[in-house]
């Protein structure tokens, strides 16, 4: 078994992450339960800020904050000096509520929304990656009603494609992302953009996918983008000081999967990015990217109790935990895979293979198939590792099953983060019309 972090097994025979025994962990929060690894967060972050630094270019880590949006995780990423992206009002919400400084905001997405742009506009965020033409204009009349001038990076796409599932990959022209560097949309949006008052183009965004596991699909995306800024300062005058490659930085989910180190992947990018800016005798641009799933990724583990199970003999044995999809829905929407321990018993022989189903009503609720354990019992704990990132962040109340509680661990010290759902939070705001009005029987 791989142990990610400070995960490991304890003199009791139990799993421990951050100095914490998990079965305590589980006694005092109840489960389903995320635990995050504070400090092989800050790990990741560090290697991604000090790999730069090494570099010697400027830069900005940004950390996508979809990945795992709340304020305690906020607090960390300023801690450690990232950027933060963010895609939504909400996210926007939690960062300002967390005191994130603002000048370290960019705000992404396809369909930024009026009252979210002037949101923005109001806290003063460092940076929007603009993504189509009807948001380059809303952008700019929008700045213009407040007299501000706001720093703009396009996004574009490189018609790259990197080697990832369909639904996460983004850089290959037919996307809903971005200006196609191809078909001249890219070139336009900067023309355009060079006349709108209230913008300053800093340079272009390209993010090509993610779970990348080669450094092949960035190193390609760097000779478009540095093509393209030879391009616009020789024929439109702008040069770019500001090129960001996005994120997608694979990790290790099962034995099935072969990483780069974080050092790589920069050393990569910061590479290609000196040679074809030097060759073309342009200024070095300051690089930025955008690691969401490689900074929280490997910290999550997610705790659950096995509930029941269920043999069919000869076909397979099922064992039901007390979430499933609406904690984890990446193996139901992407056929993610992942490892498993028991958590109470994670010095033990395995014995069995056993399916682990989730709880929800849909034969599609999996987490794991044939996953090898010791023979399992009911109440055993399973912890399920790698959960930090696109688990809690993409999490629902599907079957009304309230949101399991966040906690950070580290040194022996395990502090809530997000409390569990209530039933409050479940009927909170439901509202019954008048003339359905029946006693509550609670
Ligand atoms: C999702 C996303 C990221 C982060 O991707 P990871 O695979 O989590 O690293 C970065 N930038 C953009 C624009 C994204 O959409």
């Amino acid at each position: 078994m791989y142990f990610h972090g400070t995960s490991k097994i304890n003199d009791k025979g139990h799993l421990e992450i951050g100095g914490c025994d998990t079965s305590d962990l589980a006694a005092e929060f109840g489960t389903p339960l995320y635990i995050v690894d504070e400090d092989l967060v800050r790990k990741r972050a560090r290697q991604y800020v000090e790999a730069f630094r090494a570099s010697g270019l400027k830069f900005q880590v940004a950390y996508a904050s979809k990945a795992f949006c709340v304020m305690a995780m906020c607090a960390i990423v300023e801690e450690e000096d990232m950027s933060l992206d963010v895609v939504s009002d909400g996210e926007l919400y939690t960062a300002l509520q967390a005191g994130f400084p603002a000048g370290r905001i960019h705000f992404h997405g396809n369909n930024k929304t009026p009252d979210e742009i002037n949101m923005a506009l109001d806290a003063n965020i460092g940076c929007y990656v603009v993504d189509n033409f009807v948001e380059l204009h809303l952008l700019n009349a929008l700045a213009a009603e407040k007299g501000k001038s706001v720093n703009v990076l396009l996004r574009v796409t490189p018609g790259v494609e990197a080697h990832t599932h369909d639904y996460i990959s983004t850089g290959q022209q037919d996307s809903k992302f971005g200006f196609d560097l191809g078909n001249g949309a890219a070139y336009r949006a900067i023309q355009e953009g060079l006349q709108l008052k209230n913008l300053k183009l800093l340079g272009v965004h390209s993010h090509i996918g993610s779970q990348i596991f080669e450094v092949e699909g960035f190193r390609m995306a760097v000779d478009k983008v540095s093509e393209f800024a030879v391009q616009i300062k020789s024929e439109l005058g702008l040069t770019f000081e500001v090129i960001n490659l996005g994120g997608g930085f694979g990790i290790r989910y099962t034995s099935e999967d072969a990483p780069l180190q974080v050092e790589e992947y920069v050393k990569a990018i910061t590479d290609a990015i000196k040679s074809n800016f030097s060759q073309a005798g342009y200024p070095l641009p300051e690089i930025w990217v955008e690691p969401g799933r490689s900074v929280v990724g490997d910290a999550g583990t997610t705790l659950y109790t096995v509930g029941t199970s269920k043999d069919i003999p000869g076909v397979r044995k099922y064992i039901a935990v007390d979430g499933g999809m609406t904690d984890n829905p990446r193996p139901a929407l992407y056929e993610s895979k992942y490892e498993a321990v028991l958590a109470n018993r994670a010095n033990e022989a395995v014995q069995e293979t056993v399916s682990v189903a989730g709880k929800c009503c849909e034969s599609g609720d999996m987490l794991i198939w044939d996953l090898e354990l010791p023979e399992v019992n009911i109440g055993d704990l399973l912890a399920v590792f790698c959960t930090g990132a696109y688990n809690y962040a993409m999490a629902s109340n599907y079957n009304r099953i309230r949101r399991p509680a966040v906690v950070f661990v580290k040194d022996g010290q395990a502090d809530l983060a997000v409390r569990r759902e209530s039933f409050n939070d479940i009927v909170g705001n439901d509202i019954i019309p008048a003339r359905l009005k029946k006693e509550a029987v609670l």
